[in-house]
């Protein structure tokens, strides 16, 4: 440190008020010593109170009850509290002599603070001064105005009087101790509402002396009342706080969409990110294309770029937020190492996420250090901090940031795709170079390798020298590699290796035989000699599986057994793999099912929240098994995927809707229908004929067929899926974002994909009244989709209040248990019909906008 020295052989008293806290010191003796006089001039020879005797013992116990309690009230970053100690201060005015009271309030306070709210020393010292003085003054004023010398209403003036000069008092000693602390002179706009707490504070304190007087149970009474008070107005700060949040989440996006070009976008997100998560700090990792990575802060105003350590506390929590891949707390699971990485930031908590743009990781965004003592980041400050991340990434992404995007992207793909401990690629990329090969029909063989008793390694020498060891190991098994063959770390201590051109399992087996011999030589790790076992599982295609998924839970399946038997090497045997007997079984009853035409469709509506009206339906499809009974889609709609029976799947779920509902339609019902589509259905070239023709035949409009795709579907394959949804426009069906808000895919995405209409994801709706950022996050969906001209379905709703509550948030349309659970075509009919008539149950047209209010 440069800084100035400290001439330590002789006081240097500008040195002293150099240090913050050495000047509040001196404000705090100084305090003191004008209480200490004003106490020995005025309040030693004073006489008692007017109004009965209370013990002082009580008096101290209610002080320190009030300054351990205080109110928290939060005001963009500051926290403010108040505390309820002018009750027993106007109370003991009456009923306390003078030196006892003066005890009392001291005493007590000061035992709170040190007790409950763990202040430094240095505040318990500046508080208990602080509050000696200011009681002394309210003692002084009290007596001069006359409160001590007639009980009655004449002397309530003068409590009034002396407690709100005691706030001045205090106010005047805070102010100044901040400034002090600041170094700069600091007046707080708060302090009005402070005067306004303390003058109703005192009027319950003074009608607490009167019902005394007359009474002594009605304190009880007036006890209830406050303490009512205090509730309600807890409900409505928390309330309050959850409206604050929302403007802001609104007030980002709006400010995201005019914040103009390059560094102005950087500095608006950060002053808003902050601001929005209450918290003092907020930085933004850059990556370039030479994988240095750079730290971008708003300091006064001004964005302040430094170069970051490679190795430092900066690149370990950029690193954690990019493998997280989602918002995460610090410190978090790994205490330590979360704490040490803080530690060197200067921070006591924050939060870190990776900034999703639409097709790449733009940046990694970090909060820290909520503001005010009043509570840590909690869970939902994480998912709210995780929306806001999404539009964020999307608009830093489209005002193209800096130059260098392009190259950043690179690297970024390269972080997305590559383990960051081992610099190999990871699952992501794995898998993708396996389909890869699978598509070109070129045989394959993969070797999944777990290594033995890594984790007693791990615990012995410490994770340091773990990750050491797991480097070495993915050094030694790329360098037994041939031309064309992939390593991968999937994670902790799995390997996985492809082998293009492998199709015998013999030779996969011998590879796999010579992977296990390389580890056997001893590694050095932390200066002794760490020998390193492994088990591979061997899968080869197409004999073991034609699809990455069946090859990766076969080749986990062998990894199993070579465990088991501590063979070091097995390949895949499919009369040891317990699942595979029964799922082929299911595979035949299903295919038989949909050829025979057993599958069942059945229909849901989906209602207008503001008027009631049944304006559309969803198909589901059920299968009742001969045996098994009742399957849930979610359960054989998989294995339709994974086995090529999805196409005539979905075919036979098309037709039965469409007509369906060219039936109803001719009834008068100008109902629409919507299917599910699979993220498999997406990728077939036929799909937007196979509809087309549909149409035609059952002489359903186009415009009355909405086919819903769910998000996670849409991200798998953004090439191939974005030209067929293209194609099913070109038909004039509507295209639907199913379960929406379950992917990573941000709102500002949506503006790119020809669709719509957006499901909110039930899990949202179905929370959206009990948790505060569940509900942020649904009215931003509502919100944005209607800027954007997009039709909004919420899904799930179960209750009453959840559907008046979408209403009122503009949501159009609403599906759910509490309009009708999914029933048969009949069923569905009937019920359409005796709606028409009139029937109309109670809950709907409670709907009505004017009933709902
Ligand atoms: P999904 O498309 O999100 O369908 C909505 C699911 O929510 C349905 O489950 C429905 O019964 C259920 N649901 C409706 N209202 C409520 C409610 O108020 N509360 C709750 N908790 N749930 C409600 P289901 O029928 O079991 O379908 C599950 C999933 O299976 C569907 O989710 C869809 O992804 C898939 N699926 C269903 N039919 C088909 C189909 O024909 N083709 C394809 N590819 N997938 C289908
Ligand atoms: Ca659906
Ligand atoms: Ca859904």
């Amino acid at each position: 440190m440069d800084g100035p020295h400290v001439d330590r052989s002789h006081l240097d008293v500008a040195g002293v008020m150099r240090s913050p806290v050495a000047r509040v010191w001196v404000l705090t003796a100084a305090a003191g010593a004008v209480a200490l006089a004003l106490t020995l001039r005025f309040i030693t020879g004073l006489t008692g109170a007017s109004a009965f005797e209370l013990s002082p013992w009580l008096l101290l116990v209610a002080f320190a009850m009030a300054e351990a309690y205080p109110i928290h009230v939060e005001h963009r970053r500051e926290a403010i509290s108040f505390s309820l100690s002018a009750i027993p201060l106007a109370i003991g005015l009456f009923t306390v002599d003078p030196m006892p009271l003066l005890a009392a309030a001291v005493l007590g306070s000061t035992i709170a603070l040190a007790v409950t709210r763990h202040q430094a020393p240095f505040k318990i010292f500046l508080n208990t001064s602080q509050l000696w003085l200011s009681t002394v003054v309210a003692l002084v004023v009290f007596h001069v105005l006359g409160g001590a010398s007639e009980p009655g209403l004449a002397t309530w003036p003068a409590a009034f009087a002396a407690t709100v000069v005691a706030d001045a008092v205090q106010a005047a000693v805070v102010t100044t101790a901040i400034s002090l602390y600041q170094g700069r002179w600091e007046v707080e706009s708060w302090q009005a509402a402070a005067f306004v707490a303390t003058a109703v504070n005192t009027a319950v304190g003074v009608a607490a002396v009167v019902l005394l007087g007359v009474e002594p149970f009605g304190v009880v009474l007036l006890g209830v009342v406050v303490v009512v008070l205090l509730f309600s107005y807890r409900a409505l700060n928390a309330l309050r706080d959850r409206h604050g949040d929302l403007e802001r989440l609104f007030d980002f996006t709006g400010a995201m969409g005019v914040a103009g070009l390059g560094d102005r976008v950087v500095a608006t997100v950060l002053e808003k990110v902050g601001e929005l998560m209450h918290s003092e700090r907020a930085w933004l990792y850059l990556g370039d294309a030479d994988g240095d990575v750079r730290r971008v802060e708003l300091v006064d105003g001004e964005l302040r770029t430094t170069d970051v350590e490679r190795v430092g506390a900066d690149a370990r929590l950029h690193a954690v937020a990019l493998r997280a891949g989602e918002a995460v707390l610090l410190p978090g699971a790994d205490v330590a190492a979360g704490v040490d990485t803080l530690d060197r930031l200067g921070v006591s908590e924050a939060m870190a996420t990776p900034l999703l743009g639409s097709s790449s990781v733009v940046g990694v965004l970090v909060v820290a250090e909520r503001s005010g003592e009043v509570r840590p980041f909690a869970a939902h400050d994480l998912r709210l901090f995780g929306t806001v991340a999404n539009h964020a990434g999307v608009s830093l992404e489209n005002h193209r940031l800096f130059d260098g995007l392009r190259d950043q992207a690179a690297l970024n793909a390269h972080q997305a795709l590559h383990d960051a401990l081992t610099g190999l690629p990871n699952r992501a990329m794995f898998t993708e170079r396996l389909a890869e090969t699978l598509d070109r029909d070129i045989p394959v063989a993969v070797l999944l390798l777990d290594l033995d008793r890594f984790k007693e390694v791990n615990d012995a020498l410490g994770h340091h020298h773990g990750d050491e060891l797991l480097q070495d190991v993915a050094g030694r098994l790329g360098s037994a590699l041939r031309g064309g063959d992939l390593v991968a770390r999937l994670g902790g201590d799995e390997f996985a290796v492809l082998l293009p051109g492998v199709a015998a399992v013999d030779a996969a087996v011998d590879r796999a035989r010579a992977l296990v011999a390389v580890l056997e030589r001893p590694f050095a790790v932390a200066d002794v000699s760490v020998s390193v076992e492994a088990s591979v599982g061997v899968v080869v295609a197409p004999r073991h599986g034609t699809d990455a998924s069946t090859l990766m839970q076969r080749a986990d399946v062998a990894l199993y057994d070579a465990k088991a038997y501590q063979s070091g090497v097995e390949s895949y045997d499919a009369s040891r793999d317990s699942h595979t007997a029964g799922r082929l079984a299911l595979v035949a009853e299903l295919q038989a099912a949909i050829a025979a035409g057993d599958l069942d469709v059945h229909f849901q509506p989906q209602l207008r929240l503001a008027t009631g009206a049944v304006e559309g339906v969803e198909a589901l499809v059920r299968w009742t098994h001969p045996v098994r009974g009742p399957i849930p889609p979610d359960e054989f709609v998989p294995v339709a995927e994974q086995t090529g029976l999805i196409r005539p799947l979905t075919l036979h779920v098309l037709e039965r809707a469409l007509s369906h509902v060219a039936n109803w339609r001719t009834e008068g019902h100008a109902l629409r229908v919507s299917v599910n589509l699979s993220a498999r259905s997406l990728l077939q070239e036929t799909l937007a004929d196979d509809v087309a023709e549909l149409l035609a035949r059952t002489g359903v409009p186009a415009d009355a067929l909405c086919l819903e795709i769910t998000e996670t579907s849409l991200m798998a394959h953004p090439g191939r899926t974005l030209a067929t949804l293209e194609r099913l426009r070109a038909v004039g069906v509507s295209l639907a974002i199913d379960d929406f808000g379950t992917g990573y895919s941000s709102l500002a995405h949506l503006k790119r994909l020809p669709v719509q209409e957006i499901k909110v994801d039930k899990s949202f709706v179905c929370s959206m009244l009990d948790d505060a950022s569940d509900e942020a996050i649904v009215r931003s969906v509502i919100e944005l989709a209607r800027n954007l001209g997009i039709r909004v379905v919420a899904e799930g709703v179960e209750d009453q209040t959840v559907a008046a509550a979408l209403a009122r948030a503009g949501c159009h349309l609403g599906q759910g248990y509490l309009f009708s659970k999914p029933v048969p075509a009949v069923r569905f009919g009937g019920w359409l019909r005796s709606r028409s008539r009139g029937e109309t149950d109670a809950k709907v047209v409670s709907l009505r906008p004017s009933i709902a209010g």
